[in-house]
């Protein structure tokens, strides 16, 4: 059939809008859930980089403890061998306890720059570990208003959908059964997209399919003018109908819009 004669194309036009409109709603709420675990997921990489960064800090202080501790085991060797010094008769003894001193402040010595490294490294660390905890706090207060909101967003469309499904069920009882059955059959075909309006080239004025947007031939942009009928669009199938057509009241409004847009 090339063409449908009914007298509700605009019932069924609108009953199109209304499960276009309950489709994108769905759509939305079921990416809430997806776009809150994306929220989370970035939050926890944020609080992992928290904990590493202070992680960081902490073996740099434990490094330093560790170094201070050498360092006043070295001290203790030096005035051990010092006390030693003024024991042995010995030169040999001497000589040797003299360079175990010196090897002993070599050490202290290197060890207390490492000390000094480590104390930079401990500050630039510190400022590290400050900037990401700053960070992570801010970035849960902005998640938290941001998961409510869409928590919001999902109640709200649940409650919206509800209502919708109810006037939905009645629009649909009020048609005629078999165009009803022909709607929902090219509607499960076609991605919820049975009835399109036909997509009119402002410059050209040539028609095109707004389901797969195949240009309408010279029978079909007659067919489609038609009061009371659908157009079957040879190439998708769809029920295809004009907005003009349709919303001759919609006409006197456009023209109005169109030169405020111009204006601007
Ligand atoms: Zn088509």
């Amino acid at each position: 059939m090339e063409i449908i004669h009914t007298i509700e194309v605009k019932a069924l036009v609108e009953l199109q809008k209304k499960d276009a409109d309950m489709d994108a709603k769905k759509a939305t709420a079921s990416g809430v859930p997806v776009k809150i675990a994306a929220l989370n997921a970035a939050f926890e990489t944020k609080k992992n980089s928290m904990s590493a960064a202070h992680e960081a800090l902490l073996a740099l202080q434990v490094k330093k403890k560790d170094c201070e501790l050498k360092i006043a085991e070295a001290d203790e060797g030096i005035r051990k061998h010092q006390r030693e010094l003024n024991l042995v008769k010995d030169n040999n003894a001497f000589k040797a306890l003299l360079s175990e001193i010196e090897t002993d402040k070599k050490n202290k010595d290197e060890l207390e720059t490492g000390v000094l490294f480590l104390l930079e490294e401990i500050d630039k660390a510190a400022i590290q570990d400050k900037a990401i905890r700053e960070e992570v706090k801010k970035l849960e207060g902005t998640m938290r208003a941001e998961v409510a909101a869409l928590e919001a967003l999902a109640k709200e469309i649940a409650a919206g959908l509800e209502a919708a499904k109810a006037e939905r069920a009645a629009a649909a009882a009020a048609l005629n059964p078999e165009l009803l059955e022909k709607y929902e059959a090219i509607r499960e075909n076609k991605h919820g997209l049975a009835v399109a309006a036909v997509h009119e080239e402002p410059a050209t004025g040539k028609l095109s399919c707004g389901g797969c947007h195949m240009g309408l031939t010279p029978q079909k942009m007659l067919d489609v003018k038609k009061h009371d009928a659908f157009a079957v669009c040879a190439d998708c199938r769809r029920l295809m109908y004009l907005e003009k057509t349709v919303y001759p009241e919609a006409q006197n409004a456009a023209p109005a819009a169109e030169k405020k847009e111009e204006g601007v």
